[in-house]
């Protein structure tokens, strides 16, 4: 991998020391570039007109996102965010009283919230599985779980408030011998590490454009399982998804098209597929050494810091590092780190809270790295650490 070139295609990398890459990392000039021409090309034609005249590229999504993660064409539908993606397959499920939803601790504010709605209204469960001495989600417990109750196993791939993959794979493996459906979010872990929805095993799985895919915000997908789709009515239709047949009848589309909405960012679209053909082009597997390259070296360097605590968890890390401040209130350091060009995050209960609370944290700082970041980029975040730490 050619970094110098890397950063060189990615104008923000002179400007900032960017990580805060979970939370939207800096995109390619190439992929810039194909969302403002579009919106130039819809000012100058037409929108209508250049949806048609750009029709192959728009198509092309599909391909090149099955691609990524080894799924079909038609298993793939563009969502406008992950969260979205997720509802799509989460509230098209059916619950009943006593049913039971299987979760893990890391889950994500959005996630968990739509849970809480559920169970509500059709009187399921929730049940959070413990975690292992890794601090992930206990398989064997997870495995005891099992039984006519359980309905769906939903869970994060890597969440948004540490390093952590969880083992989604074995996951995998619990569900499908129990013939559960499984929900993956993949927001963190598409675009940073290989995933493939086969090995994994889910049938559905959800995306963002912005993270580690590094493409425009208000953009995502979701994969979705040809053979679990087939008998899921979509919580929502509409006349892309459905088609209106005669006067008192629709037929819903088949394939993932049926979790989709007809009108959409089409800029949005083409500057996503052009994100995960880069990606494609430079190679997961290549990203994902990158990445944990990075990561490993900036958890070394805040090791040796007094007064700062690594707060990852999991057997496997990757890109994002957490840490907690004994000295600084996390949102200054953000600011002052801010002020200096160096961009970080703090992760709080409002996105995570199981995990953080039940570890006593109410925040952490969050340092995400991408492969266009550098060695020096994370020698200058300790240094701009400590310089914030004295005033
Ligand atoms: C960011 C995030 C989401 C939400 O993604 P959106 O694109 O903002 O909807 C979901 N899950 C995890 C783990 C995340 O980090």
């Amino acid at each position: 991998m050619d970094i110098d070139q890397l950063r060189a295609a990615t104008a923000g990398c002179a400007r900032v020391v960017h990580l805060n890459n979970a939370g939207s990392a800096l995109p390619t000039t190439r992929t810039l570039d194909t969302v403002i021409n579009h919106l130039r090309l819809e000012a100058a034609i037409g929108g209508y007109e250049a949806a048609d005249r750009e029709r192959p590229r728009l198509d092309a999504f599909y391909p090149s996102a099955a691609r990524l993660i080894g799924a079909r064409p038609d298993e793939i539908a563009f969502v406008e965010n992950a969260t979205r993606a997720w509802d799509m397959a989460f509230y098209s499920l059916r619950f009943g009283a006593g049913d039971r939803i299987l979760t893990c601790r890391s889950e994500y504010s959005s996630n968990y919230i739509a849970y809480l709605q559920t169970a509500r209204k059709a009187g399921c469960e929730i049940v959070v599985v413990p975690d292992d001495e890794h601090g992930q989600i206990d398989v064997a417990a997870l495995a005891n779980l099992i039984d006519s109750r359980a309905k769906l196993i939903s869970i994060n791939h890597v969440p948004t408030q540490g390093g952590q993959v969880q083992p989604a794979d074995a996951v995998g493996k619990v569900a499908n011998a129990a013939k559960i459906p499984y929900l993956l979010d993949a927001c963190q872990s598409v675009g940073q590490l290989p995933v493939d929805v086969s090995a994994i095993g889910c049938d559905f799985l959800s995306v963002t454009g912005r993270k580690y895919l590094r493409g425009p915000r208000g953009t995502g997908f979701l994969y979705a399982r040809r053979e679990t789709t087939a008998d899921i009515e979509p919580v929502m239709l509409d006349n892309h998804a459905a088609r209106w047949t005669g006067a008192n009848t629709y037929a819903t589309m088949p394939g993932a098209v049926r979790f989709e909405n007809w009108e959409r960012y089409f800029a949005g679209a083409l500057g996503l597929a052009a994100a995960i053909d880069q990606a494609n082009e430079l190679g997961i597997d290549a990203i994902w050494a990158r990445i944990r390259l990075l990561a490993d070296g900036l958890r070394a360097r805040l090791a040796d810091l007094p007064g700062v605590s690594l707060t990852d968890l999991g057997a496997t890390k990757g890109g994002i590092v957490t840490f907690a401040m004994a000295d600084i209130d996390h949102d200054e350091l953000k600011t002052k780190l801010r002020a200096r060009g160096v961009n970080v995050s703090v992760s709080t209960r409002f996105s995570s809270r199981l995990d953080l609370e039940a570890r006593d944290l109410e925040t952490v700082m969050r340092a995400s790295v991408h492969v266009y970041n550098t060695e020096t980029e994370l020698d200058r975040l300790v240094a701009e650490i400590g310089l914030a730490r004295r005033g």
